[in-house]
């Protein structure tokens, strides 16, 4: 049976970051759901969708195929055969990654993909539903989670090292508009699955991170 550790969160929590770390350390595969909604997203936007149109998304969707590849350890997003991943990134993505993600026919494509992942391979896996919907039998599930201003500046500083300029007051109320939607949309709400441990990492550096999620899978593997 494969390993499996589920990372939730809202957004710029640091989950990718830290999911990467221990997948490296643990030489398991990390998958990053964001990017396959971001994906899913940048498909509708550039069908010219409104983000209001869950409909014309629904339909829309089963002429998307999302998958992803694993180059020299990172992971790739394919859309329809296309490696979109450099596109993904932008805050413009990302908001409509948080507007398309409830449309139930999306949230199944891509569940129903991540869940077959997992099936087969030890994964971290990171996303907003990992431990309350797609992976609920995870071994190790962690709820990371940060002050919103603490989230905003380190989704400023990462979108800087990318040479993609916002600013940080239009980022801050972008992460807590993206936040609201995610934890009160009806379908597979963020929320800390009940047996997920809580990580506030507002006073936390990435490598204190790290070493208490290891520590963690460590006594799980002993137990
Ligand atoms: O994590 P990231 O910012 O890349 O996610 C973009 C959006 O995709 C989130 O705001 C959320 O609406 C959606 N998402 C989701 N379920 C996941 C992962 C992401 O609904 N498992």
């Amino acid at each position: 049976m494969s390993f499996n550790i589920a990372i939730d969160g809202p957004a710029g929590a640091g989950k990718s970051t830290i999911a990467k770390r221990i997948a490296k350390e643990l030489s398991y595969i990390y998958v990053d759901t964001g990017a396959m909604y971001r994906a899913m997203a940048l498909y509708f936007l550039r069908m010219g969708l409104d983000a209001q149109d869950h409909e014309g998304m629904a339909a829309a969707c089963n002429g998307a195929d999302i998958s992803i590849r694993y180059v020299d350890g990172e992971q790739n997003v394919l859309l329809n055969g296309e490696n979109v991943t450099p596109y993904t990134r932008s805050e413009e993505v990302g908001n409509m990654a948080s507007k398309s993600s409830p449309v139930p026919r999306v949230r199944e494509k891509l569940t129903q993909l991540q869940k077959a992942l997992a099936a087969r391979e030890d994964v971290v896996m990171d996303g907003r539903d990992i431990g309350t919907c797609v992976l609920p039998g995870a071994q190790v599930k962690i709820y990371l989670t940060a002050s919103t201003h603490t989230r905003a500046l380190r989704r400023f500083k990462e979108l800087e090292e990318k040479g993609i300029t916002e600013s940080l007051e239009e980022i801050e109320a972008d992460i807590a508009d993206r936040d609201y939607r995610d934890m009160h949309r009806d379908i597979s709400p963020l929320k800390k699955a009940e047996d997920a441990w809580y990580l506030d990492t507002s006073d936390m550096g990435i490598d204190e991170v790290v070493e208490a999620i290891l520590d963690r899978v460590a006594q799980y593997q002993k137990a």
